[in-house]
């Protein structure tokens, strides 16, 4: 099943789309499964559960944080993670900083932003965002390469309210590209589109889905 649903999803994805499998909550079998179809990048939302999975299987596997990274919590995961999705204020972007220089790395983020209508949702808002850039410290961070945008859609049936929420981002993306990163090849990754909303977000110019449950079946929490 799981590898059916691998390869389903991978054949639909048009080139330039890349497809993180989120495995939490779902034991390493699991991933095992998908890694054997091919599969190669994961997605994680906790720090101990994703370093212990990181420990146990295959080296060649790119994990990526999805979740809320707090700041005590940073160091675990920078001497191995591929891309931190979730950077969500200049203090956790310059932890990561601080911690992947001490780890001898150049560590990829992108930054998080709030575009759903839920209050619960973690990120900057379009304002609190383009005030971080404009102050401009991040551009001494040496060790963090920001590499894109992510963002969560309002969890809705709405498919009208979804396809504004993926637009709107799809449009700031279009406008940090070009006001500060015009020159920055490696800033062109916007992450957003999950099991239920993932059609939706390619259309408005995601190139990472992070697909869980249409995958690995619902999480038991
Ligand atoms: C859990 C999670 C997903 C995957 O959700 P599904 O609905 O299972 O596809 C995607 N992104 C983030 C940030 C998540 O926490």
């Amino acid at each position: 099943m799981i590898a059916e649903r691998i390869k389903e999803i991978q054949s639909e994805l048009p080139e330039g789309v890349r497809l993180v499998a989120v495995s939490k909550f779902h034991p390493n079998e699991a991933i095992e499964k998908a890694y054997r179809a091919g599969q190669r990048i994961f997605g994680e939302s906790k720090v101990q559960e994703m370093t212990a999975k990181h420990e146990s299987l295959p080296q060649d596997i790119e994990w990526h944080f999805i979740g809320h990274l707090q700041t005590n919590k940073v160091k675990y995961i920078v001497p191995y993670v591929a891309l931190i999705h979730g950077i969500d204020s200049y203090r956790l972007l310059a932890e990561v900083d601080r911690q992947a220089e001490k780890a001898g790395r150049v560590v990829n983020v992108l930054l998080q932003l709030h575009i759903a209508r839920e209050e619960t949702k973690f990120g900057f808002s379009f304002d609190e965002c383009r005030a971080m850039l404009n102050e401009g410290q991040w551009k001494s961070l040496a060790h963090v390469r920001i590499c894109g945008l992510m963002g969560m859609a309002t969890n809705t049936d709405n498919t009208a309210q979804i396809r504004e929420e993926f637009d709107s981002l799809g449009s700031f993306f279009r406008e940090v590209k070009s006001t500060w990163f015009a020159h920055d090849d490696a800033f062109r990754e916007l992450s957003m589109g999950m099991s239920h909303d993932y059609h939706q977000a390619i259309e408005a110019g995601s190139t990472l889905v992070r697909v869980g449950s249409k995958i690995f079946g619902e999480r038991i929490y």
